[in-house]
């Protein structure tokens, strides 16, 4: 199959061409003929998959061959650094042709808000924004939506777990109701299904299996105490001269700020971002990462979803992250497309059982090495869930679902 045989227009095949796609991702053939189609669709399905081009080809195709002028088309996303990255997508696609789109997010200056009200209120063909900062303006009242045809919903688990759940609902009555409706999710727990009642009609059901990273990922793990991980990480990157983009996950921000010092006491050019920065300071870090102008990027979860930087040569996992499908999501980082890529994840003696819990979701064992002896000892091998673990687990989880059994309860359950 190629893009020639869904009959989309010259200048978005152009685009296609130029930006060296050159055969669909399955989620693109299953996906982008029902949407031209005009029907509802729920894709399960992960970013990297080409999600994003899947669901933008349709819609452009559409725009591109009877433009309005008017706001057609509206995106909700989790995270800003989202909404920037599908419409720099949108820019990409549609370079040929008239048709634009802004994005809605929080943390801009007053000339952000500005902007963001006149293309409210003189229509823009695409909005790509945040719930929250949708709400800010669609409170002020000048917002105009009764032209939008189509209504996608991408991330919409992780939109679940950050509580957007009824800026969503609002958003949506704002909306007409004859409209086609897409909604992506990487996971799909009963609340994304009960979402996607609400709001799909008679939608197609797509599922690409992604619950794995690449094959071309090498995963290994180091048992390594606390103490040692420091020290570890500084070993990994002096013995990798050669490698250009390391990313480095942390579920913490001062762990965060932590390994960025002494990365940098040892002479390694690095930098951190988390959400303590200002909007534009972490665009600026990205950027830099992104045209290797720094080597290693130290981050906490806020980039593992959804962020699409290229050729990233190691993820490194400082601590095993809180949830098995964040592990998922970090790996995913690294070896995309056909690349190969290398994925290290710390495990000190607590978290070994989570890294049982990884195995599992992945259907794949993670090679296990002991550090270096010049560096200390290593932990022994031994999964077992601490006690208060098992307790909550037993009471509160008793339906024990695969892979996810540490999941921290949310709030209000
Ligand atoms: P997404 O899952 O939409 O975030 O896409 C992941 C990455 O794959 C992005 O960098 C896209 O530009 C790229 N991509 C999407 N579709 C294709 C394709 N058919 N061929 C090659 N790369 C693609």
């Amino acid at each position: 199959m190629t893009f020639n045989d869904f009959g989309l227009n010259e200048t978005l095949l152009e685009a296609i061409n130029y930006l060296g796609f050159e055969t669909p991702t399955p989620i693109q053939q299953k996906a982008i003929g029902p949407i031209m189609k005009g029907r509802d669709l729920i894709g399960s399905a992960q970013t990297g998959t080409g999600k994003t081009a899947a669901f933008l080809l349709p819609i452009l195709n559409e725009l591109v061959e009877e433009h309005e002028h008017v706001t057609g088309t509206l995106i909700i996303v989790p995270t800003r650094e989202l909404a920037i990255q599908i419409d720099q997508h949108v820019q990409g696609f549609a370079y040929f042709t008239p048709v634009e789109s802004i994005p809605i997010y929080g943390g801009g200056d007053g000339l952000g808000w500005e902007q963001q009200k006149k293309a409210l209120i003189s229509g823009t063909d695409i909005i790509v924004a945040t719930p929250g900062k949708l709400i800010s303006h669609l409170n002020m009242g000048y917002v105009k939506f009764d032209k939008v045809r189509h209504l996608i919903l991408d991330e919409a688990d992780r939109m679940l777990d950050m509580g957007f759940f009824e800026d969503i609902t609002k958003i949506i009555t704002y909306l007409p109701k004859e409209r086609q409706n897409l909604m992506f999710s990487a996971t799909m727990p009963p609340k994304i299904r009960q979402l996607a009642k609400q709001i799909l009609k008679d939608p197609v059901e797509i599922s690409i299996a992604m619950s794995k990273p690449a094959e071309g990922v090498l995963q290994a793990a180091y048992l390594v105490y606390e103490a040692g991980k420091v020290k570890l990480i500084n070993r990994l990157i002096a013995d990798k001269p050669d490698v250009q983009s390391i990313l480095i996950f942390s579920s913490t921000k001062k762990k965060v700020f932590e390994i960025v010092r002494s990365l940098k006491r040892h002479g390694h050019q690095v930098e951190g971002i988390s959400s303590d920065l200002e909007q534009h300071e972490r665009e600026e870090v990205l950027l830099r990462f992104k045209s290797k102008r720094t080597r290693v990027l130290v981050a906490t979860d806020v980039l593992s979803r959804g962020i699409d930087i290229k050729e990233i040569n190691i993820v490194i996992n400082y601590d095993a992250p809180n949830d098995a499908e964040d592990y998922v999501h970090r790996v995913g980082r690294t070896a995309r497309a056909d690349a190969t890529g290398i994925a290290i994840t710390l495990i000190n003696e607590e978290d070994m059982y989570k890294l049982q819990s990884i195995e599992e979701l992945i259907e794949q064992e993670i090679l296990k090495l002991p550090i270096p002896p010049d560096i200390g000892d290593s932990p022994k091998w031994n999964p077992r869930r601490p006690t208060f673990e098992r307790n909550f687990r037993s009471r509160s989880n008793k339906s024990g679902k695969k892979g996810g059994g540490f999941r921290k309860p949310r709030k209000g359950k």
